[in-house]
């Protein structure tokens, strides 16, 4: 019972774990872009468990490599060869540009982060890393350090090397203000900086003056971002930013890693990974959550060349790319070609973007809308002149009153101000104007 489960939690599991409302939600059943809770009644899910459920809650053709493949085998560890790894790691690399060939499998997106660092560090032989304030990327103790929302530092001594810049907000940030991101509300503007955003161009000159401030000189390892901030509240860059990044990065000798672990696998509609909406191609790629749809399976994927530099050592994982991972991984890739599931995020997200937008003109508290595809950010402001972040317990008001409604949906940012999106692909139209219907009626409570 729901009962004996918080005296549990009380007493058997981590009494810090943070949950999302008042009075936690508990689950018992999940089926394609639905939750079920224990008195049974039906949410639709418009957060898929954190951007994880790719393919749908318990999708059957998942179920069905499960069962087989925990019937045929299950675990031998990386010391020995098995056909699950080699078929998935070949499809995997199939979906990468250029030289991206190398997959390395572990088990969520910290781990593969911290490999990446690892890579990063051994290739290039020099140390220090930089990042993006606001940014997302991990919570293992190296990650973490670069991993800059507020909501997640700890003052205990950080891992030493990790810098951090000011992240390119297009909306609240310093050069605020521009229309130039890669969003349906965009293109309906009309930016007319012709992708030479001169918010993106200010940004890089920031970039660069940090960069030369604070990582010494000749001692760039590699450089991190996620394509769209995820945990940080749906952020979108100017569109020329990480292209001049990118360049910023390589005359200094550093390697380009972009994190997908949000916004890669279709979900942005447009393109399979994210990396290639901003026009370049990393150095290295980490990515989770969606890749499994729920089954712990994450990678890093490189080129042959930076690959070997953990050769210098052995380098190993128990878990990492075990047959039953495999077999989902295989089966997420193959679920999103047959579904047509990126088409379908591209087509219901934009949609929805644009529905969202018109709510944001009729709320004074709804400050932005903003992403692509089905990974999309309402900004909750006091108002749309101070662009101040609505109280905490305002936006818990709009979740609540959601999720009275039957609808679930994330929040992120620093002060918890922003609204994230991100279902199941396999969502509707219908399901979009459910969730458009539901955030007016919570919203028009609390304006
Ligand atoms: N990178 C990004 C962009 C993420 O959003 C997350 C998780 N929220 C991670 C890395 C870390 O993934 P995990 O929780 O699987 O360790």
């Amino acid at each position: 019972s729901y009962e004996e489960m918080v005296s549990i939690r009380k007493r058997n599991l981590n009494p810090t774990l943070s949950t999302l409302y008042r009075k936690p939600l508990a689950f018992y059943k999940g089926s394609k872009q639905w939750l079920f809770d224990l008195d049974g009644n039906r949410y639709l899910d418009m957060f898929g468990g954190i951007s994880t459920i790719s393919v749908g809650h318990c999708h059957p053709k998942i179920t069905k490599v499960l069962t087989e493949q925990s019937d045929t085998l299950g675990h031998v560890s990386n010391v020995y060869f098995h056909e699950k790894i080699h078929e998935y790691a070949k499809r995997l690399a199939d979906t990468m540009p250029g030289n991206l060939k190398c997959v390395y499998f572990v088990n969520s997106g910290s781990e593969a982060n911290d490999l990446a660092l690892l890579m990063a560090r051994a290739h290039t032989g020099k140390y220090d890393i930089f990042s993006l304030k606001n940014c997302y990327h991990g919570m293992t103790y190296q990650v973490m350090e670069m991993t800059s929302l507020s909501t997640y530092r700890f003052s205990v001594p950080g891992s030493p090397g990790i810098y951090k810049t000011t992240v390119p907000d297009v909306y609240k940030g310093v050069w605020g203000g521009s229309k130039c991101r890669d969003s349906p509300v965009q293109a309906n503007r009309k930016c007319s900086c012709m992708g030479i955003c001169e918010a993106g161009i200010k940004y890089i000159e920031e970039f660069k003056s940090d960069l030369n401030c604070m990582v010494s000189k000749n001692n760039l390892a590699g450089f991190w971002a996620e394509t769209i901030q995820g945990v940080g509240g749906i952020v979108q860059f100017p569109k020329n930013y990480i292209k001049g990044v990118y360049e910023v990065v390589k005359q200094n000798g550093g390697l380009f890693v972009a994190d997908e672990v949000q916004a890669g696998f279709g979900r942005t509609g447009d393109h399979f990974w994210g990396f290639e909406m901003h026009g370049i191609t990393p150095d290295i790629v980490t990515m989770a959550k969606g890749i499994g749809n729920g089954f712990p399976l994450a990678a890093v994927v490189t080129t042959p060349e930076i690959a070997q530099g953990l050769g210098k050592a052995t380098h190993f994982n128990t878990f990492g790319g075990n047959p039953l991972a495999c077999a989902v991984g295989i089966a997420v890739l193959d679920i999103i070609e047959e579904e047509k599931l990126q088409e379908n995020a591209k087509i219901v997200g934009t949609d929805l973007i644009l529905d969202l937008a018109k709510l944001r003109d009729k709320y004074e508290i709804i400050g932005d809308v903003r992403g692509k595809g089905l990974m999309i950010g309402i900004e909750l402001v006091e108002d749309k002149t101070s662009k101040k972040p609505l109280s905490p317990e305002r936006c818990m008001d709009i979740l609540e009153k959601c999720k009275e409604l039957g609808l679930v949906v994330g929040k992120g940012g620093s002060y918890g101000n922003i609204l994230r999106l991100s279902p199941p692909m396999c969502i509707t139209k219908e399901d979009a104007t459910f969730t458009v219907e539901v955030l007016d009626k919570a919203i028009s409570e609390i304006a």
